[in-house]
């Protein structure tokens, strides 16, 4: 398997020194590569001004297309490498370019021409670019930043709403918020830790939070652990702690908002969603038939039901077992979206 592996990326390699979606432009020594949306972000920091820069806007990073990246940097004396996330690029490149004998410097993540972290704006383009190339002028002003959506409030009809209402009057009937921890996630459920709700104790990377919410009820904790899941996220890997989670039967509150999209990043469909990636209606899987399947009985709940809601909650922080509801509400804003 170890050579089939070697022979599959070899073939994913030629197809990638040929790829159409890599883009070059530009003409001179200095080279800028763009990885992925930072080349979006580079043309928009580049707009309307001159610079004596060669671009290359790359889109596959894995293998990289050697034959056509050292092409490229043939002829080049610095590169600039623009790219989301740790050096990944920049690293492979400096490796090429020793490997093909080229003399340049290459900048980017690692001597912090651009920041050693956190995701790239406009403004850390337009300053590495400035160091780079004299004929570029950064913008006077910075371009407003764009609000990241976690720090976006909830919408004010969404359906997490009176759901996280619901929860917090509940966990206030069952000793308040210092006898429960909440283990929130990524997707819209984020919002929950701006105010007013300020729900989460706990949170870490997509699709994680059941395995850190079993963790924790396995610690032995004394307070009642809630997780917060959303149904995008129980797909993405929420789902891979499920069969745990139902072998231990610890005391934990599972509770999953069903939206059916995946809203924080622009409502792409997931195998729960009742629409495809061009809004047509399919079937979709069952989140409460998946849940059965692993053996558990979940409660599904409507948030426009808020007293059977609460009675539901409160059923599960009393339990000394594994509790499982599922709220289910559309999210309005990607429903209205689809029937406009
Ligand atoms: S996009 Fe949808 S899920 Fe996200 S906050 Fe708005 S209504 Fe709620």
């Amino acid at each position: 398997y170890h050579r089939m592996l070697h022979r599959c990326l070899a073939q994913i390699q030629g197809l990638f020194e040929v790829s159409p979606f890599d883009h070059f432009s530009g003409q001179g020594s200095l080279g800028v590569v763009a990885v992925g949306c930072a080349h979006a972000k580079l043309l928009q920091a580049m707009e309307g001004r001159a610079s004596n820069l060669q671009i290359l806007g790359l889109t596959s990073v894995w293998p990289l297309p050697e034959r056509k990246l050292t092409r490229w940097l043939r002829g080049l004396e610095r590169v600039l490498v623009l790219e989301e996330g740790g050096p990944f690029v920049e690293e492979g490149l400096t490796a090429l370019a020793q490997r093909a004998g080229l003399e340049l410097s290459i900048s980017g993540r690692h001597d912090r021409v651009i920041p050693e972290e956190g995701e790239l704006g406009e403004e850390d383009i337009a300053t590495a670019l400035a160091r780079l190339d004299p004929a570029y002028q950064p913008p006077e002003r910075a371009p407003a930043p764009r609000a990241m959506p976690s720090k976006v409030p909830l919408c004010e009809d969404c359906p997490y709403r009176p759901t996280f209402e619901a929860l917090l009057r509940a966990i206030g009937r069952h000793g308040g918020r210092e006898r429960h921890i909440v283990v929130g996630e990524t997707g819209c459920m984020v919002r929950a830790n701006l105010p007013p709700f300020e729900l989460f104790d706990v949170k870490y990377g997509l699709g994680s939070g059941l395995g850190l919410a079993l963790g924790l009820a396995l610690s032995g904790t004394p307070e009642h652990i809630i997780a917060l899941l959303g149904d995008s996220s129980f797909f993405h890997s929420d789902i891979n702690a499920l069969p745990q989670a139902q072998q231990l039967g610890l005391p934990l509150v599972v509770v999953i908002l069903d939206n059916g999209t995946t809203a924080l990043t622009g409502g792409q469909p997931h195998p729960g969603s009742p629409v495809d990636e061009l809004g047509r209606p399919r079937a979709c899987t069952d989140l409460a038939a998946v849940i059965r399947g692993y053996g558990l009985e979940p409660r599904l709940c409507s948030p426009e039901d808020v007293p059977a809601m609460e009675a539901a909650f409160d059923e599960a922080l009393e339990a000394q077992d594994l509790r499982l509801i599922i709220v289910r509400g559309p999210c309005p804003k990607y429903t209205r979206q689809r029937t406009a």
